[in-house]
């Protein structure tokens, strides 16, 4: 069995695993099995989106685990397409419906686009109503999500946004621990890139410590106080990425990953004017 993966206490009392399960990519016609095969290997955090178009078949895996729901923490999350009160509370409905779940543990408004002022007074309501046990965001940069906590009652208890070893995220994770917000990763493994898995830096720890250049990148998200929900549908990948519990990275190779930061995004530039138009205009049915 895999060892016990620890949780992290949300700012509202919630507690979440630090180390989940992310469905980005995978078609929807594989994902029950990809879902089903996370479950056994010891996941208990999947993380989804309406965007992904493979709610419904993670609900499928999820019903046919047997797993007792208060064991699982599943996250969903909100398109730009349907931001604003009425469509946030539509939104959520679809998506439980699709994953067949009568609540969602945490709620992500997916893009700081379009009116997520409105989504996030729907969110806070759901929220009060108990029909979700955490509500929070996502791609979230410094100054939207300081004018988003200044201007609302609830603080957003997560922000999931792009980190890795080549964009380590340092202020936003200074200002987010400041406000209580926990720091979740995406794209952990850089999404795959090859000059990840290539790094002679990352290759040179990774041997020091007879694991593979995943490990070493997730365990040093983890050291970071970060959760990470790294993506695989190969089931030795799945165990692999969970096996890092066991060793711990010194001051010195910690120190040494922190120099692999470019300080940019490697997969999209959300302050590029035809990016935000293409999130904007983007449906997912
Ligand atoms: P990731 O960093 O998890 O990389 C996944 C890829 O890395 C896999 O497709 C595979 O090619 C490779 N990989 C996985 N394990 C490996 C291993 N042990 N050895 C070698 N290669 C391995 O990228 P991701 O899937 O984009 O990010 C993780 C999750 O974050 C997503 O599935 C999704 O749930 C979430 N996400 C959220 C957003 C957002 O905007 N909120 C954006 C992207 C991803």
């Amino acid at each position: 069995m895999p060892s016990q993966i620890p949780d992290v206490t949300l700012n509202n009392g919630v507690r979440m695993p630090v180390l989940g399960f992310g469905v980005f990519q995978v078609p929807a016609e594989q994902t029950e099995q990809t879902v089903t095969d996370a479950l056994a290997a010891g996941y208990r955090h999947i993380d989804t989106a309406s965007a992904y178009q493979n709610e419904q078949a993670v609900g499928r895996a999820i019903a046919a685990s047997g797993i007792p729901r208060d064991q699982l923490f599943v996250i969903t999350k909100l398109w730009v397409a349907d931001a604003g009160e009425e469509g946030a509370k539509r939104a959520f409905d679809t998506s439980l419906r699709k994953l067949s779940l009568d609540y969602l543990d945490l709620y992500l408004i997916h893009q700081p686009f379009g009116d997520y002022y409105g989504s996030w007074r729907a969110m806070q309501e759901l929220y009060k109503q108990g029909v979700i046990k955490a509500i929070g965001v996502s791609n979230f940069y410094p100054d939207r999500l300081i004018d988003l906590i200044d201007h609302n009652e609830i603080t957003p208890a997560v922000n999931q946004i792009e980190t890795h070893p080549f964009f380590q995220r340092g202020a936003d994770h200074t200002l987010m621990t400041e406000h209580g917000i926990a720091h979740e990763s995406w794209g952990p493994l850089g999404q795959g890139r090859t000059d990840l898995f290539d790094n002679p830096v990352l290759t040179k720890i990774a041997a020091a410590h007879d694991k593979t250049v995943a490990q070493i990148a997730l365990r040093w998200l983890l050291q970071r106080d970060i959760v990470v929900i790294p993506k695989s549908v190969r089931p030795e990948r799945m165990a692999e990425n969970l096996d890092v519990f066991d060793f711990t990275l010194t001051g010195d190779e910690m120190a040494l990953i922190a120099t692999l930061d470019t300080g940019a995004s490697s997969a999209f530039d959300h302050h590029d004017p035809a990016g935000v138009h293409w999130l904007g205009t983007a449906r997912f049915e």
